[in-house]
């Protein structure tokens, strides 16, 4: 059993090696990142589905790394997460948030932006107050700007979470609660933590019209978030069977590559003409 168990140490050591080379690699490269400009701010629309109109987009981070390319968020954050870059990185992605908002209002586009925030920004990293002086020094109107949160920034320290939830809130921010039915306990999140809107999984959203088990679950947290009188964004939505099915179910919002990709931030308005009709 001892030279088997050391045999197979010899040959898992050097895929480690490499993994933790990498991954260092990786981490500086991300420090350095912010400072080398890599950065850049994607929006992707969100329509009212009652309205018929554009009425805001989530900003989506996008790295571009000098040798690798585009990289994806889901390649970087979970190790924003570990290291606590993310706290400068989500400092910065709400600067640029709040620029475009100031613009915007400048201009008088009542348009909203929701940012993503990472349960390791709360409650120190993102501190309420630092929300409310950012838009006042930036000149936007805190109702303009939503955070949106998972489950899992709750499970984590639940007195001080809502704590930050409650000031935010009262200073006029929304707060969307994302990817909503991915976790295990939302219902009884929900019952504790006042949020403004929820935003329905895409993995949920995707087989709407041909999985009548998806369409139910849609249509049942549709309509439970009426009862708490939260509206609902439905995220993922690909095409025009999708967006008739959630009007008829009641969904106010969606977002999606029916509607559009995610977009430079400086090409969004060019891109927001292009929305199909509805
Ligand atoms: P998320 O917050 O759930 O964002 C929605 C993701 O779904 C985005 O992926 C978006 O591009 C994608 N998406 C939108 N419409 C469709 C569609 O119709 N079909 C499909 N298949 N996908 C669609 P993205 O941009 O790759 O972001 C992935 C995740 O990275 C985000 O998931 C969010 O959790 C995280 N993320 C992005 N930006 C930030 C940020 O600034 N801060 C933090 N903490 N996390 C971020
Ligand atoms: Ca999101
Ligand atoms: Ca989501
Ligand atoms: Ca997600």
């Amino acid at each position: 059993a001892k030279s088997s168990h050391g045999s197979s140490i010899r040959f898992f050591d050097p895929t480690l090696a490499e993994i933790a080379k990498h991954r260092q690699r990786l981490e500086n490269d991300l420090r350095r990142a912010i400072r080398a400009g890599q950065f850049a701010l994607f929006l992707q629309p969100i329509v009212d589905l009652t309205q018929n109109a554009l009425v805001g987009a989530e900003a989506l981070l996008r790295w571009q790394h000098p040798e690798h390319g585009l990289v994806p968020p889901d390649e970087f954050i979970p190790l924003a997460e570990e290291t606590g870059l993310i706290n400068d990185i989500g400092l910065w992605v709400l600067e640029e948030a709040g620029k475009q908002l100031a613009v915007w209002q400048q201009a008088g586009l009542p348009l909203y932006l929701s940012v993503n925030v990472s349960g390791r920004q709360i409650p120190d990293g993102l501190p309420p107050s630092l929300l409310v002086d950012q838009a006042a020094r930036l000149g936007f109107s805190p109702a303009s700007l939503a955070l949106e949160i998972t489950e899992g920034v709750l499970l984590s320290d639940f007195g001080s979470a809502q704590s930050w939830l409650d000031a935010v809130r009262s200073s006029g921010f929304p707060v969307y609660l994302d990817d909503f039915g991915t976790g295990y306990s939302s219902l009884s999140y929900l019952k504790r933590f006042a949020v403004d809107r929820l935003k329905v999984d895409k993995s949920f959203v995707r087989d709407i019209g041909t999985n009548l088990g998806d369409r139910a679950l849609v249509a049942a947290v549709t309509a439970m978030a009426r009862s708490f009188h939260l509206d609902v964004v439905a995220e993922g939505v690909e095409d025009a069977d999708h967006v008739r099915l959630l009007r008829h179910m009641g969904c106010r919002y969606a977002q999606g590559y029916y509607f559009s990709r995610p977009v430079p931030m400086e090409s969004f308005h060019e891109f927001s003409a292009r929305i199909p009709e509805l």
